[in-house]
């Protein structure tokens, strides 16, 4: 079976403005599943690669821009399970850490001009199309069998919450959630807070992966900085704040604008008193490689 077992805890953090609105908040540790297959990163590719195997393919075609999470990931368990990988990057070619450290797990590179980056089938067609020993894994890992992973973390759950709160980028992890949420008939709260502008995209591309909208969902659009990867001084220094207080690593990308997201609720008495949260860590610590220049004071 292709799997590994991996270590993720819940963990009840302490922090001022959670005693002073009485909330419990948990963070479910999916940042610890592994340094570089990290956090739903492993959950999105687990049942694509086990489909993968089973086609006898040899080959995993993906795609992402030049710090993606997601590449990274598919290099590392591409390594890890033995399939070679091909990852297409958006835009001009350069160098940093995060491809760097592609490239060291074997995955070939190849960089594409934003407009052709758009087709991403016609890119695997165009380069793949006569090698059945190649498999197709969309931007992000983003796929039914990608929710289905995803799904997965609700039943691992130890304890019971009001509300599940998650960075969404492709939408695939909060589908899984909901998913997960529906599965075993909680009343649970999943707030989704899209990390991309006009993050209401995201109601369609859960419902596109078969996962029924309801009331348990709620998007919360106001906490995107901007857009993809745009940072503004209010949010590095939250990031630096948060870890400083309380001893996990978030990142501005994704689970800065989620944390961030969760207090600016609080603040606003947008969650009731005596209630249980909890923050999914999406993992994605190395895009902070990127971005530390912003932390200089
Ligand atoms: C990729 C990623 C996400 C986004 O997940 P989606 O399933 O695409 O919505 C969230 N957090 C981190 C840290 C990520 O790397």
């Amino acid at each position: 079976m292709l799997t590994f077992d991996f270590y993720s805890p819940e963990e009840e953090i302490s922090h001022p403005l959670y005693r002073q609105k009485k909330v419990q908040v948990f963070i479910k540790r999916d940042d610890l599943i592994h340094p570089y297959l990290s956090g739903n990163k492993w959950r999105k590719l687990k049942y694509p690669l086990q489909e993968a195997r089973r086609q006898g393919k040899q080959r995993l075609i993906t795609f992402g821009g030049a710090w993606s999470n997601h590449l990274l990931a598919t290099a590392c368990a591409g390594a890890k399970f033995g399939f070679q990988t091909f990852g297409f990057v958006r835009g001009e070619a350069v160098e940093n850490p995060v491809l760097k450290l592609c490239s060291l797990f074997g995955m070939r590179l190849l960089f594409v001009d934003r407009t052709g980056y758009r087709d991403k089938r016609g890119l695997f067609d165009q380069h793949f199309a006569d090698d059945h020993e190649a498999f197709f894994i969309d931007e992000g890992g983003y796929s039914t069998l990608a929710a289905k992973g995803c799904s997965e973390m609700i039943s691992e759950l130890e304890k019971s919450y009001d509300h599940i709160c998650c960075a969404s980028g492709t939408g695939a992890t909060a589908a899984g959630l909901l998913q997960g949420i529906q599965q075993a008939q909680l009343t649970t709260q999943l707030q989704v807070v899209p990390v991309l502008k006009g993050g209401q995209f995201i109601q369609k591309a859960i419902a596109d992966l078969g996962v029924s909208l309801d009331h348990r969902l709620t998007l919360q659009l106001d906490y995107h900085f901007g857009g993809y990867a745009k940072t503004t001084p209010e949010l590095i220094a939250f990031v630096k704040a948060f870890t400083q207080r309380t001893g996990i690593l978030i990142e501005p990308t994704y689970t800065g604008k989620l944390c961030f997201a969760l207090h600016d609720m609080l603040q606003k008495d947008l969650i009731d008193p005596g209630q249980r949260i909890l923050l999914v860590h999406t993992g994605g610590l190395t895009g902070l490689l990127g971005m530390l220049n912003k932390f200089d004071d």
